[in-house]
């Protein structure tokens, strides 16, 4: 059974609070691990989650807000004391090149890790991984800022009974997966009849933000989505200002997009109870609903039913 699941390193936007840490999190992801958006203590918080710096692969950052990338130079000098021996990839906004070269190199320290740095820089820019797609989308936000989806595509999972209904077996199985179809005996035998669906999952990660496009781009149809609501809608005008959220938006934005599992975060410290976030949102949004909270480990959901062939 392969892993796929959230590790949330800390829910606390602008600054950290007593009980929250700055931003981060971690999606364990088959053989991938990507860091996003490590606030300030997200190496530290790290060693609360058994994942270490050996384990990441990715590391993607939405936009440099100190929440959301102050917790860089800690992490990336740690891979060169680990010694990581594989390369990590890096993506954030390229006009924010500055501030990464500046964090990549905040202090002194013995460089041996490798960095796969590819800044993005056009909105809908996909990076290929073995897992899936990575695509990057333009968010609203005083500064450059990117929000992330990964996209697995559909797969084919075979139906033994059924193909040894049609006596199919050995090279032709491969045959028929390969072509979409096979003639047997005078008879055209499709991949559907042999065949399910084997729906492909998706995560998004939508961070810093006034509504728009891309919010709704990254949310279609995500298996768990992970997304800031800075804000409650009493403080709606203030949040469309500052290019930032309200519960009941990222609600409404899941609702509408077909969203299995929902995780708000980035949370305001002028807010004492996160319950406010949780009946707020939960109003517009009916699925598995999360008011994320620092060190907690949200699964995945299972594949969606797969539609018979
Ligand atoms: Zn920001």
């Amino acid at each position: 059974m392969s892993m796929r699941e959230l590790v949330v390193l800390g829910t606390a936007s602008q600054a950290p609070t007593r009980q929250r840490n700055h931003n981060g999190y971690l999606l364990r992801w088959d053989d991938e691990v990507i860091l996003f958006d490590p606030g300030e203590g997200s190496q530290r918080q790290m060693l609360h989650t058994g994942v270490t710096a050996t384990d990441l692969t990715r590391i993607c950052v939405t936009h440099f807000h100190g929440d959301h990338c102050l917790g860089l130079p800690g992490m990336i000098q740690r891979l060169s004391l680990d010694r990581v021996p594989h390369p990590v990839a890096v993506h954030f906004p390229a006009g924010g090149a500055e501030y990464f070269a500046r964090l990549r190199h905040a202090s002194s320290f013995y460089e041996t890790a490798e960095l796969a740095v590819e800044p993005i820089d056009t909105d809908g820019q996909r990076i290929t991984l073995g897992i899936g797609t990575l695509e990057a989308r333009r968010l609203r936000h005083p500064i450059e800022t990117y929000g992330y989806r990964l996209v697995e595509p559909d797969g084919c999972r075979m139906l033994p009974e059924r193909l040894a209904a049609y006596g199919i077996a050995g090279p032709d199985t491969g045959r028929l997966l390969r072509d979409g179809h096979l003639d047997r005996d005078g008879r055209r035998v499709t991949r559907d009849e042999v065949s399910v669906t084997r729906p492909g999952q998706r995560f998004a990660f939508v961070m810093d933000t006034g509504l728009c496009d891309g919010v709704f781009a990254l949310a279609e149809h995500a298996d768990l989505l992970v997304i800031e609501s800075t804000f409650l809608e009493s403080e709606a005008a203030l949040a469309a200002e500052v290019g930032h959220l309200t519960a009941g938006q990222a609600a409404r934005v899941a609702a509408e997009s077909g969203v299995r599992t929902l995780v708000l975060t980035h949370f305001s410290q002028r807010y004492a109870d996160p319950r406010r976030f949780h009946d707020e949102a939960r109003e517009h949004f009916s699925g598995d609903l999360v008011i994320a909270e620092d060190l907690q480990t949200v699964q995945v959901p299972p594949r969606r039913v797969p539609s018979p062939g």
